[in-house]
């Protein structure tokens, strides 16, 4: 199989072309990196080559690393000496630095996204020309993943443009578009599309072409770092030092190692500092943060976007026109995200005046967009042309699909189902955005049950990824296969889930906000339960989030449960807390300015004082460890996600672990609830839930699913395969 072609043209220019054959986008895998060190070496002993030129045949120049070999060698880590896996992942490093002394220049001509080692094979060149296209993406984004640019990436960046610029990027996996790269130095030069390859190979034949790299000089320094480091990057690795303790609690270990491989590389010399990265490469891959996180945010969430669990045998189905019932947050947010796939939305509210609002947000979304330089004004122009305000029903006559977003009131969602459905098409499908009420409760006021399902979106909608699709008992294939469809034509990645209380992702994010709340009632300061939700991973902590979601919407959705289920509805531990605050305090929670925090107008948000009187702290010697506190909040949500599995809410942990991540930011660190248990392994997961039941109640009683794991050895996901035997 042929990754890269080769052609050497009449001026002596040796032009590789990476394209993968049957791949959308090209990636390093083994056979890649075999291939490109061939066709290097072969170009470099050509007497007949004058310079390379590097550049991709598809759209893209090059996303990264192939993530499913990634994981398929994760598979095999326990059976592979750490020397071998160090020499296999140095081995791609080692041929970009031939390739960068190899005698002869290269050029880079990125005609598309080059990220990780995409980019990495961009910096080994001396030179790199952009396509001027500002959908183009650039930059080394592994920490992300939990890993670190390991091809290069760590010591040219900082070599180029200096330690204070790079440490931020490789730090945060930021993104550059063309233009900043090259006013950051990291691109020679930004040309149009049709004019990359000439430019690329113009300087190739220009008195400019160089062979060296700046670093390879005689004498040379890294800017700002090596021969005795100058006082300004002290004072950012310093910094960058005290930022990651603040952000990461020690959880992700790749920011700390990046930090040291830049520290320890602007010392050495070029090959000895690519050594030096390899090997802290090496030691994130060994660690299960980083498997967990490509687990869970590429290989499962990447199945998800594909559509993994759509009925194959359902047509596939393109949507041109939705209706959306209700402009309020929610549904504003939906006939933005829907005009931005090309999608008309005839967006309906109870006055024109509320239908305008909901319209006047994707207004100021795309007028942001437009002032940012990231859309030309005749496109935002077009698709906010999509989105139509109305108050009639009307135009729903023929649309694919209609979503309600009114208020969280199952009478109120009856009448608009029924509205609508006396105008819908009978081939659309009907989806409700509840956050809370059964779907096949709902779907008992439609008169074509087999078409209604939940199409589940968070807030603001515009950032967030995913959608949790909800089946009731009636929803069909055609239903569910056309709500996956929709997902995925407004470029959001889906789980789908059974019918039942609070589905999976409000009952999961629900058992983080009850146990935040038994934590106050039992007397553990406010600030620690925050502070130990935000040093497990979470992006903020269980009080907060109350506060976000809103503390009388929990109210009325108790009491809504309480109606339905009669006795048989048993609150969680912390429900009480929630009552008291809505009845006896009037605090409803961040949107009415006052929850477990004051909002202080203009001012930063604060824990609210009195939540010491009404709820009485321990002394502070009587105070939990903050250990305890963060296990007691991550594994509460891990039970309850395994309850969800067991019920059949959830029918595989890929879809719990994506939609905890996704939806609720659950420590990413951790790769999901499912990810964790298998982390800590499910025999010691059981015994610590059992000693917490003993301390703190029966919540923490893992269910039969878990224990009869933990009885045959179980595991969520397939185990590293054993060592073999000497
Ligand atoms: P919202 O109060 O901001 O908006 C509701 C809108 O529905 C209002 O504009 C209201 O005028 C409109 N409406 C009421 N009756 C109507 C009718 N008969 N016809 C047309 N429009 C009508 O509420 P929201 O936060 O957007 O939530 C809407 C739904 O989405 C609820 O079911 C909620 O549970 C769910 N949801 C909310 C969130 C969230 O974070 N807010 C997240 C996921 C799901």
């Amino acid at each position: 199989m042929t990754c890269i072609t080769t052609a050497v043209d009449g001026d002596g220019i040796c032009i590789l072309t990476i394209d993968q054959p049957g791949r959308s986008m090209n990636v390093i895998d083994g056979a890649f990196a075999r291939e490109f060190a061939g066709a290097i070496a072969q170009a470099a002993g050509d007497a007949a080559v004058k310079g390379i030129l590097i550049t991709s045949g598809k759209p893209a120049f090059l996303a990264g690393a192939d993530l499913m070999e990634l994981e398929a060698v994760f598979e095999r880590v326990a059976d592979t000496p750490t020397a071998a896996l160090y020499q296999g992942f140095a081995g791609f490093s080692a041929t970009l630095r031939k390739m960068e002394t190899c005698g002869k220049p290269v050029a880079c001509a990125l005609n598309g996204t080059a990220l990780g080692g995409g980019f990495e094979i961009a910096l080994a060149s001396h030179y790199r020309v952009v396509a001027d296209d500002p959908g183009i993406k650039l930059g080394l984004p592994e920490v992300q993943v939990g890993l670190l640019p390991g091809a290069g990436g760590t010591q040219r960046v900082p070599r180029l443009i200096g330690i204070q610029l790079a440490l931020p990027l490789l730090l945060e996996g930021r993104q550059l578009s063309p233009q900043k790269a090259r006013d950051t130095g990291l691109a020679h030069a930004v040309v149009p599309a049709g004019e990359l390859l000439a430019a690329a190979k113009a300087w190739l034949l220009s008195p400019a072409a160089t062979a060296t790299q700046p670093w390879d000089a005689k004498g040379y320094k890294v800017p700002g770092g090596a021969g005795g480091m100058d006082p300004r990057s002290v004072q950012t690795f310093m910094a960058a030092g005290a930022m990651l303790r603040d952000k990461t609690y020690g959880n992700y270990p790749a920011p700390a190692a990046i930090l040291s491989c830049v520290y320890e590389g602007t010392q050495l010399p070029m090959d000895t500092a690519l050594r030096v990265e390899s090997k802290y490469f090496t030691s994130l891959f060994l660690t299960p943060v980083a498997r967990n996180m490509i687990r869970t945010l590429f290989i499962n969430k990447g199945k998800a976007d594909k559509l993994s669990r759509r009925p194959a045998d359902v047509p596939r189905n393109k949507i041109r026109k939705i209706g959306m019932l209700g402009a309020g947050m929610m549904g504003a947010g939906i006939a933005y995200v829907a005009a931005m796939a090309g999608i008309t939305v005839v967006l309906v509210d109870q006055t024109q005046e509320a239908a305008e609002r909901g319209k006047g947000y994707a207004a100021k979304l795309l007028a942001d967009a437009v002032a940012k330089g990231r859309m030309t004004k005749a496109k935002a122009d077009g698709i906010l042309s999509l989105i139509q305000p109305t108050t009639s029903y009307d135009g729903l006559s023929d649309a694919g699909l209609v979503v309600e977003a009114v208020f969280e009131d199952r009478a109120l969602k009856a009448e608009v189902t029924r509205r609508a459905e006396a105008v819908m098409p009978p081939t659309a499908i009907f989806g409700s955005n509840t956050s809370t009420l059964p779907i096949t409760g709902l779907a008992e006021a439609s008169s074509r049950p087999e078409r209604f399902i939940g199409i589940h979106f968070f807030s603001p909608v515009d950032k967030m990824p995913l959608v949790e699709v909800i089946r009731g008992e009636r929803t069909g294939d055609e239903a569910l296969a056309m709500a996956l469809d929709f997902v995925q034509a407004i470029r959001k990645t889906p789980i789908t889930v059974n019918d039942g209380r609070g589905f999976f992702t409000s009952r999961f994010c629900g058992a983080y906000i009850n146990e935040g709340q038994t934590l106050l009632l039992e007397g553990v300061a406010p600030a620690l339960i925050e502070n130990a939700g935000k040093m497990a991973g979470m992006p903020v902590g269980p009080l907060a989030l109350a506060d976000e979601t809103a503390i009388d919407l929990a109210y009325k959705i108790f009491r809504q449960w309480k109606l339905d289920l009669g006795d048989s509805f048993v609150p969680g531990s912390g429900a009480s807390v929630t009552t008291r605050m809505v009845e006896e305090f009037g605090r409803p929670g961040r949107k009415g300015g006052k929850g477990f925090y004051d909002y202080p107008e203009g001012g930063k948000k604060r824990l609210w004082p009195d939540l010491a009187t009404h709820w009485p702290q321990r002394p502070a010697d009587q105070q939990p460890d903050v250990e305890e506190v963060k296990t007691r909040l991550l594994y509460a949500q891990a039970l309850d996600a395994v309850r969800c599995l067991e019920a059949g809410v959830l029918t595989t942990p890929e879809d719990g672990d994506v939609g905890a991540i996704l939806g609720l930011g659950y420590a990413p660190w951790t790769g999901g609830p499912f990810s964790l248990i298998d982390t800590v392994g499910v025999a010691r997961f059981v015994a610590e839930c059992d000693a917490l039941a003993a301390k703190h109640g029966e919540r923490f009683s893992p269910p039969r699913l878990l224990r009869d794991m933990a009885t045959r050895g179980d595991r969520f996901y397939p185990a590293p395969a054993a060592k073999q035997a000497a």
